[in-house]
Protein backbone atom coordinates (compact mmCIF):
# COMPACT_ATOMS: atom_id res chain seq x y z
CA UNK A 1 0.00 0.00 0.00
CA UNK A 2 1.55 3.47 -1.02
CA UNK A 3 -0.06 6.95 -0.49
CA UNK A 4 -0.89 9.49 -2.58
CA UNK A 5 -1.38 13.56 -1.82
CA UNK A 6 -4.43 15.22 -2.32
CA UNK A 7 -2.49 17.77 -4.47
CA UNK A 8 -0.37 15.47 -6.53
CA UNK A 9 -1.61 12.23 -7.53
CA UNK A 10 1.59 10.82 -9.10
CA UNK A 11 3.68 11.61 -5.09
CA UNK A 12 4.03 7.66 -4.16
CA UNK A 13 5.40 7.27 -0.61
CA UNK A 14 5.22 4.37 2.13
CA UNK A 15 3.12 4.54 5.26
CA UNK A 16 6.32 5.17 7.45
CA UNK A 17 7.43 7.79 4.76
CA UNK A 18 3.89 8.98 5.37
CA UNK A 19 3.78 9.25 9.30
CA UNK A 20 6.85 10.77 9.68
CA UNK A 21 6.83 13.74 6.94
CA UNK A 22 2.99 14.16 8.51
CA UNK A 23 2.27 16.70 5.28
CA UNK A 24 3.15 16.33 1.72
CA UNK A 25 5.74 19.26 0.81
CA UNK A 26 3.01 20.81 -1.78
CA UNK A 27 1.00 20.98 1.14
CA UNK A 28 -1.82 18.12 0.28
CA UNK A 29 -2.27 15.25 2.58
CA UNK A 30 -1.67 11.89 2.12
CA UNK A 31 -4.25 9.37 1.25
CA UNK A 32 -3.90 5.69 0.78
CA UNK A 33 -4.13 4.63 -3.07
CA UNK A 34 -6.85 2.40 -2.33
CA UNK A 35 -9.14 1.66 0.71
CA UNK A 36 -8.74 -2.00 1.53
CA UNK A 37 -11.77 -4.00 1.90
CA UNK A 38 -13.17 -6.55 4.68
CA UNK A 39 -15.20 -9.67 3.95
CA UNK A 40 -18.24 -10.62 6.49
CA UNK A 41 -16.14 -13.60 7.77
CA UNK A 42 -13.21 -10.57 8.79
CA UNK A 43 -15.97 -8.53 10.93
CA UNK A 44 -17.03 -11.46 12.19
CA UNK A 45 -13.68 -12.50 13.02
CA UNK A 46 -12.78 -9.15 14.73
CA UNK A 47 -15.59 -9.18 16.89
CA UNK A 48 -13.84 -12.02 18.99
CA UNK A 49 -10.97 -10.08 19.26
CA UNK A 50 -9.35 -7.81 21.78
CA UNK A 51 -9.08 -4.19 21.28
CA UNK A 52 -5.16 -4.16 20.60
CA UNK A 53 -5.79 -7.26 18.09
CA UNK A 54 -8.59 -5.53 16.09
CA UNK A 55 -6.43 -2.52 15.89
CA UNK A 56 -3.16 -4.79 14.46
CA UNK A 57 -6.29 -6.21 12.15
CA UNK A 58 -6.74 -2.88 10.54
CA UNK A 59 -3.22 -1.50 10.47
CA UNK A 60 -1.68 -4.96 8.71
CA UNK A 61 -4.09 -3.61 5.99
CA UNK A 62 -2.91 -0.02 5.79
CA UNK A 63 0.72 -0.23 6.77
CA UNK A 64 1.81 -2.92 4.83
CA UNK A 65 5.34 -1.84 4.94
CA UNK A 66 5.26 -3.00 9.18
CA UNK A 67 5.64 -6.49 10.24
CA UNK A 68 3.47 -7.68 12.16
CA UNK A 69 5.80 -7.85 15.03
CA UNK A 70 6.44 -4.09 14.55
CA UNK A 71 2.32 -3.64 14.37
CA UNK A 72 2.00 -5.65 18.12
CA UNK A 73 4.72 -3.45 19.30
CA UNK A 74 2.60 -0.50 18.51
CA UNK A 75 -0.89 -1.25 19.73
CA UNK A 76 0.25 -3.74 22.17
CA UNK A 77 1.93 -0.82 24.15
CA UNK A 78 -0.91 1.92 23.36
CA UNK A 79 -4.45 -0.03 24.12
CA UNK A 80 -3.93 -1.61 27.33
CA UNK A 81 -5.59 -1.22 30.61
CA UNK A 82 -2.02 0.89 31.49
CA UNK A 83 -3.54 3.76 29.52
CA UNK A 84 -7.08 2.79 29.86
CA UNK A 85 -9.64 2.50 32.44
CA UNK A 86 -11.71 0.08 30.86
CA UNK A 87 -10.76 -3.59 29.50
CA UNK A 88 -12.53 -2.60 25.85
CA UNK A 89 -10.86 0.49 25.30
CA UNK A 90 -13.64 1.91 23.23
CA UNK A 91 -16.75 1.16 25.49
CA UNK A 92 -19.89 0.73 24.42
CA UNK A 93 -23.52 2.11 26.28
CA UNK A 94 -26.56 1.40 25.66
CA UNK A 95 -27.91 4.77 25.96
CA UNK A 96 -31.68 3.50 24.67
CA UNK A 97 -33.49 0.82 22.41
CA UNK A 98 -31.23 0.29 19.20
CA UNK A 99 -28.76 3.34 19.94
CA UNK A 100 -25.71 2.83 21.32
CA UNK A 101 -22.89 5.57 22.76
CA UNK A 102 -19.35 4.87 21.50
CA UNK A 103 -17.05 5.97 24.55
CA UNK A 104 -14.17 6.59 23.45
CA UNK A 105 -12.96 8.50 26.79
CA UNK A 106 -11.61 6.80 28.73
CA UNK A 107 -7.55 7.12 27.92
CA UNK A 108 -5.02 9.58 29.86
CA UNK A 109 -6.87 12.74 29.03
CA UNK A 110 -10.60 11.96 29.13
CA UNK A 111 -11.33 12.84 25.17
CA UNK A 112 -11.44 10.57 21.89
CA UNK A 113 -7.81 12.24 20.95
CA UNK A 114 -6.19 9.68 23.03
CA UNK A 115 -7.72 6.61 20.52
CA UNK A 116 -4.86 8.17 18.27
CA UNK A 117 -2.39 10.08 20.49
CA UNK A 118 -1.36 6.77 22.47
CA UNK A 119 -0.51 4.84 19.27
CA UNK A 120 1.26 7.78 17.19
CA UNK A 121 4.08 8.16 19.04
CA UNK A 122 4.86 4.41 18.69
CA UNK A 123 3.92 4.66 15.29
CA UNK A 124 6.46 7.83 14.65
CA UNK A 125 9.45 6.47 15.99
CA UNK A 126 8.95 2.73 14.39
CA UNK A 127 8.51 4.57 11.44
CA UNK A 128 11.58 6.67 11.42
CA UNK A 129 13.83 3.33 12.79
CA UNK A 130 11.94 1.69 9.33
CA UNK A 131 13.50 4.46 6.96
CA UNK A 132 16.57 5.11 8.90
CA UNK A 133 16.09 8.24 10.19
CA UNK A 134 18.34 9.16 12.28
CA UNK A 135 16.66 12.03 14.14
CA UNK A 136 15.92 12.78 17.48
CA UNK A 137 11.83 13.67 16.27
CA UNK A 138 10.51 17.60 17.48
CA UNK A 139 6.67 17.58 18.13
CA UNK A 140 5.66 21.11 17.99
CA UNK A 141 1.45 21.22 18.95
CA UNK A 142 -0.63 24.66 19.12
CA UNK A 143 -3.52 23.78 20.99
CA UNK A 144 -6.89 24.86 22.06
CA UNK A 145 -7.48 22.07 24.93
CA UNK A 146 -8.08 18.31 23.67
CA UNK A 147 -5.42 17.60 20.96
CA UNK A 148 -2.29 19.02 23.29
CA UNK A 149 -2.99 17.19 26.82
CA UNK A 150 -3.63 13.84 24.71
CA UNK A 151 -0.10 14.70 22.41
CA UNK A 152 1.87 15.44 25.64
CA UNK A 153 0.55 11.85 27.23
CA UNK A 154 1.12 9.73 24.13
CA UNK A 155 4.73 11.63 23.28
CA UNK A 156 5.85 11.73 27.46
CA UNK A 157 9.23 10.03 27.90
CA UNK A 158 9.01 8.51 24.41
CA UNK A 159 12.69 7.69 23.38
CA UNK A 160 14.14 9.44 20.59
CA UNK A 161 11.34 11.73 20.69
CA UNK A 162 10.67 15.77 22.53
CA UNK A 163 7.10 17.83 22.63
CA UNK A 164 6.54 21.50 23.16
CA UNK A 165 2.83 22.46 23.46
CA UNK A 166 1.76 25.78 23.23
CA UNK A 167 -1.34 26.97 24.27
CA UNK A 168 -3.14 30.34 24.67
CA UNK A 169 -3.58 31.96 28.37
CA UNK A 170 -6.78 32.69 28.27
CA UNK A 171 -8.01 30.21 25.65
CA UNK A 172 -8.55 26.80 27.43
CA UNK A 173 -10.34 26.06 30.78
CA UNK A 174 -9.60 25.91 33.84
CA UNK A 175 -9.47 21.98 34.01
CA UNK A 176 -7.50 21.61 30.48
CA UNK A 177 -4.62 24.41 31.53
CA UNK A 178 -4.66 21.98 35.04
CA UNK A 179 -3.91 19.25 32.78
CA UNK A 180 -1.04 20.93 30.99
CA UNK A 181 0.85 22.54 33.65
CA UNK A 182 1.10 19.43 35.73
CA UNK A 183 2.37 17.07 32.87
CA UNK A 184 5.00 15.04 34.14
CA UNK A 185 7.59 13.44 31.99
CA UNK A 186 11.35 14.34 31.36
CA UNK A 187 10.68 14.97 27.43
CA UNK A 188 7.94 17.19 27.51
CA UNK A 189 7.43 21.28 27.55
CA UNK A 190 4.23 23.81 28.10
CA UNK A 191 4.06 27.21 27.55
CA UNK A 192 1.30 29.50 27.39
CA UNK A 193 1.14 32.58 24.56
CA UNK A 194 -0.37 35.66 25.62
CA UNK A 195 -3.18 35.80 22.40
CA UNK A 196 -5.17 33.46 21.38
CA UNK A 197 -5.39 29.98 19.60
CA UNK A 198 -4.50 31.25 16.25
CA UNK A 199 -1.57 32.85 17.16
CA UNK A 200 -0.56 29.61 18.82
CA UNK A 201 -1.08 28.34 15.48
CA UNK A 202 0.51 31.06 13.18
CA UNK A 203 3.55 30.98 15.48
CA UNK A 204 3.92 26.85 15.74
CA UNK A 205 3.53 26.83 11.22
CA UNK A 206 5.82 29.97 10.97
CA UNK A 207 8.69 27.79 13.04
CA UNK A 208 7.54 24.79 11.23
CA UNK A 209 8.67 26.26 7.71
CA UNK A 210 11.86 28.57 8.75
CA UNK A 211 14.58 27.90 7.43
CA UNK A 212 17.01 29.28 10.06
CA UNK A 213 15.40 26.76 12.72
CA UNK A 214 15.14 24.04 9.79
CA UNK A 215 19.28 23.96 9.20
CA UNK A 216 20.06 24.29 13.02
CA UNK A 217 17.74 21.34 13.73
CA UNK A 218 19.42 19.85 11.52
CA UNK A 219 22.88 20.55 12.43
CA UNK A 220 21.70 18.65 16.04
CA UNK A 221 20.34 15.68 14.45
CA UNK A 222 16.77 16.85 15.12
CA UNK A 223 13.40 17.08 13.19
CA UNK A 224 10.29 18.59 13.61
CA UNK A 225 6.86 16.57 12.90
CA UNK A 226 3.33 16.81 13.19
CA UNK A 227 0.88 15.02 15.78
CA UNK A 228 -2.31 16.97 14.00
CA UNK A 229 -4.88 15.03 12.30
CA UNK A 230 -3.27 16.24 8.77
CA UNK A 231 -0.93 13.21 10.16
CA UNK A 232 -2.33 9.75 8.46
CA UNK A 233 -1.10 8.29 11.73
CA UNK A 234 -3.63 9.74 13.60
CA UNK A 235 -6.23 9.02 11.22
CA UNK A 236 -6.33 5.29 10.82
CA UNK A 237 -6.31 4.20 14.54
CA UNK A 238 -10.22 6.40 14.77
CA UNK A 239 -10.87 3.80 11.84
CA UNK A 240 -9.97 0.71 14.12
CA UNK A 241 -12.97 2.04 16.76
CA UNK A 242 -15.66 2.09 14.48
CA UNK A 243 -15.14 -1.02 12.80
CA UNK A 244 -14.74 -2.94 16.52
CA UNK A 245 -18.47 -1.02 17.36
CA UNK A 246 -20.23 -2.54 14.27
CA UNK A 247 -18.15 -6.05 15.32
CA UNK A 248 -18.64 -6.06 18.80
CA UNK A 249 -22.87 -5.17 18.43
CA UNK A 250 -22.62 -8.38 15.79
CA UNK A 251 -21.39 -10.43 18.00
CA UNK A 252 -23.57 -9.56 20.39
CA UNK A 253 -26.38 -10.34 18.77
CA UNK A 254 -27.22 -6.36 18.68
CA UNK A 255 -27.68 -6.23 14.57
CA UNK A 256 -27.52 -8.98 12.06
CA UNK A 257 -24.97 -9.78 9.60
CA UNK A 258 -25.19 -7.37 6.79
CA UNK A 259 -27.32 -4.79 9.04
CA UNK A 260 -26.66 -1.02 8.21
CA UNK A 261 -26.25 1.35 11.35
CA UNK A 262 -25.92 4.78 11.36
CA UNK A 263 -23.13 7.03 12.74
CA UNK A 264 -23.14 10.58 14.14
CA UNK A 265 -20.05 12.25 15.31
CA UNK A 266 -19.38 15.57 16.42
CA UNK A 267 -17.55 17.42 14.33
CA UNK A 268 -14.79 20.28 13.90
CA UNK A 269 -11.95 19.17 11.85
CA UNK A 270 -13.55 16.47 10.02
CA UNK A 271 -10.85 13.89 11.01
CA UNK A 272 -13.03 11.31 12.95
CA UNK A 273 -16.33 11.49 10.93
CA UNK A 274 -13.90 10.84 8.02
CA UNK A 275 -12.47 7.74 10.04
CA UNK A 276 -16.03 6.98 9.93
CA UNK A 277 -16.11 7.41 6.08
CA UNK A 278 -13.17 4.91 5.53
CA UNK A 279 -14.52 2.43 7.77
CA UNK A 280 -17.99 2.27 5.84
CA UNK A 281 -15.95 2.08 2.48
CA UNK A 282 -14.17 -0.79 3.73
CA UNK A 283 -17.11 -2.76 4.36
CA UNK A 284 -19.02 -2.12 7.18
CA UNK A 285 -22.95 -1.70 6.42
CA UNK A 286 -23.71 1.81 6.79
CA UNK A 287 -26.90 4.01 5.95
CA UNK A 288 -25.91 7.82 7.22
CA UNK A 289 -22.91 9.26 8.30
CA UNK A 290 -24.55 12.47 9.90
CA UNK A 291 -22.09 15.05 10.79
CA UNK A 292 -23.30 17.15 14.12
CA UNK A 293 -21.72 20.15 14.31
CA UNK A 294 -22.31 23.70 17.17
CA UNK A 295 -23.20 27.00 15.91
CA UNK A 296 -20.31 27.34 14.05
CA UNK A 297 -21.77 25.77 11.37
CA UNK A 298 -19.90 25.75 8.29
CA UNK A 299 -19.71 21.69 7.59
CA UNK A 300 -24.11 21.63 7.57
CA UNK A 301 -23.96 24.74 5.36
CA UNK A 302 -21.57 22.39 3.21
CA UNK A 303 -23.35 19.52 3.21
CA UNK A 304 -27.07 21.16 2.44
CA UNK A 305 -25.29 23.62 -0.21
CA UNK A 306 -21.99 22.55 -1.59
CA UNK A 307 -20.69 25.88 -0.81
CA UNK A 308 -17.48 26.10 1.59
CA UNK A 309 -17.62 29.34 3.29
CA UNK A 310 -15.34 30.64 5.96
CA UNK A 311 -15.92 33.95 5.86
CA UNK A 312 -18.46 33.87 8.63
CA UNK A 313 -18.23 35.06 12.77
CA UNK A 314 -16.64 32.92 14.82
CA UNK A 315 -18.21 31.48 18.12
CA UNK A 316 -17.15 30.28 21.70
CA UNK A 317 -19.18 27.72 22.72
CA UNK A 318 -19.53 25.23 25.62
CA UNK A 319 -18.12 22.37 23.21
CA UNK A 320 -14.92 24.13 22.09
CA UNK A 321 -13.19 21.73 21.00
CA UNK A 322 -15.72 21.56 17.88
CA UNK A 323 -15.02 25.59 17.57
CA UNK A 324 -13.08 25.30 14.35
CA UNK A 325 -14.02 27.06 10.86
CA UNK A 326 -11.31 25.35 8.55
CA UNK A 327 -11.87 21.33 8.60
CA UNK A 328 -8.63 20.29 7.20
CA UNK A 329 -9.86 16.50 6.77
CA UNK A 330 -12.44 17.54 4.10
CA UNK A 331 -9.96 17.89 1.43
CA UNK A 332 -9.72 14.09 2.09
CA UNK A 333 -13.21 13.00 1.75
CA UNK A 334 -13.18 15.43 -1.96
CA UNK A 335 -9.93 13.75 -3.12
CA UNK A 336 -12.22 10.37 -3.10
CA UNK A 337 -15.47 11.97 -3.99
CA UNK A 338 -13.63 13.51 -6.75
CA UNK A 339 -11.91 10.10 -8.18
CA UNK A 340 -8.78 11.41 -6.93
CA UNK A 341 -8.89 14.67 -9.15
CA UNK A 342 -5.52 16.62 -7.60
CA UNK A 343 -6.18 19.52 -10.18
CA UNK A 344 -9.62 19.72 -8.77
CA UNK A 345 -8.31 19.75 -4.89
CA UNK A 346 -5.50 22.20 -5.78
CA UNK A 347 -8.03 24.44 -7.30
CA UNK A 348 -10.74 24.25 -4.28
CA UNK A 349 -8.68 24.61 -1.60
CA UNK A 350 -6.71 27.31 -3.58
CA UNK A 351 -9.86 29.27 -3.18
CA UNK A 352 -10.05 28.08 0.30
CA UNK A 353 -6.81 30.34 1.09
CA UNK A 354 -7.44 32.84 -1.31
CA UNK A 355 -10.74 34.00 -0.66
CA UNK A 356 -12.10 31.62 2.01
CA UNK A 357 -14.53 30.01 0.08
CA UNK A 358 -14.89 27.08 -2.67
CA UNK A 359 -18.34 25.46 -4.71
CA UNK A 360 -18.50 21.57 -5.38
CA UNK A 361 -19.36 20.16 -8.21
CA UNK A 362 -23.29 18.88 -8.73
CA UNK A 363 -21.63 15.53 -8.87
CA UNK A 364 -19.94 15.77 -5.78
CA UNK A 365 -23.06 17.50 -4.07
CA UNK A 366 -25.01 14.50 -5.10
CA UNK A 367 -22.45 11.97 -3.78
CA UNK A 368 -22.24 14.12 -0.04
CA UNK A 369 -25.92 14.12 0.09
CA UNK A 370 -26.21 10.43 -0.32
CA UNK A 371 -23.63 9.92 2.35
CA UNK A 372 -24.19 12.18 4.84
CA UNK A 373 -26.75 14.03 6.88
CA UNK A 374 -25.70 17.25 8.22
CA UNK A 375 -27.32 19.40 11.42
CA UNK A 376 -26.10 21.72 14.19
CA UNK A 377 -27.50 23.42 17.60
CA UNK A 378 -26.53 26.36 19.81
CA UNK A 379 -25.48 26.04 23.93
CA UNK A 380 -28.54 26.46 24.71
CA UNK A 381 -30.21 23.21 22.96
CA UNK A 382 -26.47 21.80 23.76
CA UNK A 383 -27.33 21.74 27.38
CA UNK A 384 -30.78 20.86 27.22
CA UNK A 385 -29.93 17.99 25.58
CA UNK A 386 -27.63 16.97 28.45
CA UNK A 387 -30.39 17.58 30.75
CA UNK A 388 -33.23 15.76 29.17
CA UNK A 389 -30.72 12.39 28.57
CA UNK A 390 -30.14 12.81 32.53
CA UNK A 391 -33.63 12.86 32.98
CA UNK A 392 -34.56 10.17 30.97
CA UNK A 393 -31.83 7.74 30.84
CA UNK A 394 -30.01 8.20 33.98
CA UNK A 395 -26.81 9.26 31.25
CA UNK A 396 -24.83 11.85 31.72
CA UNK A 397 -23.16 13.07 28.30
CA UNK A 398 -20.17 15.81 27.91
CA UNK A 399 -21.33 19.06 25.62
CA UNK A 400 -19.63 17.97 22.55
CA UNK A 401 -21.76 14.51 22.50
CA UNK A 402 -24.56 16.39 23.56
CA UNK A 403 -24.37 18.48 19.86
CA UNK A 404 -24.10 14.53 18.71
CA UNK A 405 -27.29 13.40 20.34
CA UNK A 406 -29.39 16.38 19.34
CA UNK A 407 -28.81 16.57 16.00
CA UNK A 408 -29.56 12.87 15.76
CA UNK A 409 -32.90 12.99 17.42
CA UNK A 410 -33.40 16.30 14.70
CA UNK A 411 -32.17 13.98 12.02
CA UNK A 412 -35.04 11.20 13.59
CA UNK A 413 -37.85 13.68 13.57
CA UNK A 414 -37.06 15.03 9.67
CA UNK A 415 -36.44 11.39 8.66
CA UNK A 416 -38.24 8.84 10.15
CA UNK A 417 -35.87 6.51 9.69
CA UNK A 418 -35.28 3.87 12.82
CA UNK A 419 -31.81 2.20 11.30
CA UNK A 420 -29.84 1.76 14.41
CA UNK A 421 -27.83 3.99 15.30
CA UNK A 422 -23.79 4.39 17.00
CA UNK A 423 -23.13 7.98 18.45
CA UNK A 424 -19.89 8.93 18.99
CA UNK A 425 -18.73 10.08 22.41
CA UNK A 426 -16.17 12.42 22.42
CA UNK A 427 -15.19 13.37 26.03
CA UNK A 428 -15.74 12.42 29.27
CA UNK A 429 -18.50 15.12 31.05
CA UNK A 430 -16.38 15.62 33.53
CA UNK A 431 -13.99 17.27 31.57
CA UNK A 432 -16.08 20.17 30.92
CA UNK A 433 -17.96 20.21 34.03
CA UNK A 434 -19.08 24.18 34.56
CA UNK A 435 -21.27 23.17 31.79
CA UNK A 436 -22.36 19.99 32.27
CA UNK A 437 -22.89 20.77 35.68
CA UNK A 438 -25.23 23.62 34.67
CA UNK A 439 -27.19 21.66 32.59
CA UNK A 440 -27.63 18.63 34.63
CA UNK A 441 -28.67 20.57 37.28
CA UNK A 442 -30.88 23.63 35.90
CA UNK A 443 -28.50 26.50 36.84
CA UNK A 444 -25.03 27.92 37.39
CA UNK A 445 -22.67 27.00 40.26
CA UNK A 446 -20.27 29.37 42.11
CA UNK A 447 -18.32 26.09 43.06
CA UNK A 448 -14.62 25.84 41.80
CA UNK A 449 -13.64 23.31 39.45
CA UNK A 450 -12.99 20.39 42.12
CA UNK A 451 -15.94 21.05 43.74
CA UNK A 452 -17.89 21.10 40.24
CA UNK A 453 -16.22 17.49 39.81
CA UNK A 454 -17.51 16.60 42.80
CA UNK A 455 -21.08 17.76 42.74
CA UNK A 456 -21.38 16.23 39.30
CA UNK A 457 -20.12 12.58 40.63
CA UNK A 458 -22.61 12.89 43.15
CA UNK A 459 -25.38 13.54 40.64
CA UNK A 460 -24.61 11.47 37.91
CA UNK A 461 -23.24 8.10 39.67
CA UNK A 462 -20.34 7.87 37.00
CA UNK A 463 -17.13 7.11 38.52
CA UNK A 464 -14.38 10.46 38.79
CA UNK A 465 -11.87 9.48 36.12
CA UNK A 466 -8.48 9.26 38.28
CA UNK A 467 -6.50 11.25 35.58
CA UNK A 468 -8.77 14.30 36.65
CA UNK A 469 -9.31 13.46 40.44
CA UNK A 470 -5.26 13.22 40.85
CA UNK A 471 -5.07 16.47 39.01
CA UNK A 472 -5.92 18.55 42.74
CA UNK A 473 -2.78 17.27 44.20
CA UNK A 474 -0.24 17.22 41.17
CA UNK A 475 2.76 20.09 41.33
CA UNK A 476 2.34 22.51 38.71
CA UNK A 477 5.90 22.25 36.45
CA UNK A 478 5.01 24.82 33.25
CA UNK A 479 4.55 28.12 34.21
CA UNK A 480 6.01 29.66 31.65
CA UNK A 481 3.90 32.56 29.87
CA UNK A 482 5.01 34.14 26.75
CA UNK A 483 4.71 37.15 24.05
CA UNK A 484 3.24 35.90 20.68
CA UNK A 485 6.92 37.59 19.11
CA UNK A 486 9.00 35.17 21.25
CA UNK A 487 7.51 32.11 20.41
CA UNK A 488 10.66 31.41 17.64
CA UNK A 489 13.56 32.31 20.53
CA UNK A 490 11.56 30.34 23.15
CA UNK A 491 11.70 27.13 20.64
CA UNK A 492 15.55 27.35 19.89
CA UNK A 493 16.09 28.24 23.55
CA UNK A 494 14.33 25.35 24.78
CA UNK A 495 15.71 23.21 22.21
CA UNK A 496 19.40 24.09 23.35
CA UNK A 497 19.86 25.56 19.07
C1 LIG B 1 -11.37 17.17 18.71
C2 LIG B 1 -12.72 16.95 19.28
C3 LIG B 1 -13.89 16.88 18.47
C4 LIG B 1 -13.84 17.11 16.97
O1 LIG B 1 -13.23 16.06 16.28
P1 LIG B 1 -12.70 16.22 14.79
O2 LIG B 1 -11.96 14.98 14.46
O3 LIG B 1 -11.79 17.44 14.82
O4 LIG B 1 -13.87 16.44 13.91
C5 LIG B 1 -15.10 16.59 19.07
N1 LIG B 1 -15.20 16.42 20.41
C6 LIG B 1 -14.11 16.48 21.23
C7 LIG B 1 -14.29 16.30 22.69
C8 LIG B 1 -12.85 16.75 20.71
O5 LIG B 1 -11.77 16.83 21.53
Amino acid sequence: MFYNSTRNSSVKVTSAEAITQGISAEGGLFVPEEIPQLSQADIEAVGAMSYADRAAFVFSKYLTDFTDAEIHYCTDNAYSTKNFETESIAEIAHLFEGTYMLELWHGPTCAFKDMALQILPYFLTTSAKKIKLDKKIVILVATSGDTGKAALEGFKDVEGTSILVFYPEDGVSPMQKRQMKTQEGSNVGVCAIKGNFDDCQNGVKAIFTDSDVKASLEANGKMFSSANSINWGRLVPQIVYYISAYAELLRDGEIKAGEKINIVVPTGNFGNILAAYYAKHMGIPVNKLICASNINNVLTDFINTGVYDRNRKFFATVSPSMDILISSNLERLLYLMTGRDDAVIRDWFGKLSSEGKYEVTDDVKAKLSEEFWGGFCDDEETKATIHSIYEKYSYTCDTHTAVAVKVYNDYKAQTGDTTKTVIASTASPYKFSAAVLEAVSGGKSDLDEYAMIDKLAELSNMPVPAALADLKTKPERFSDVIEKADQKDYVLRTLGL
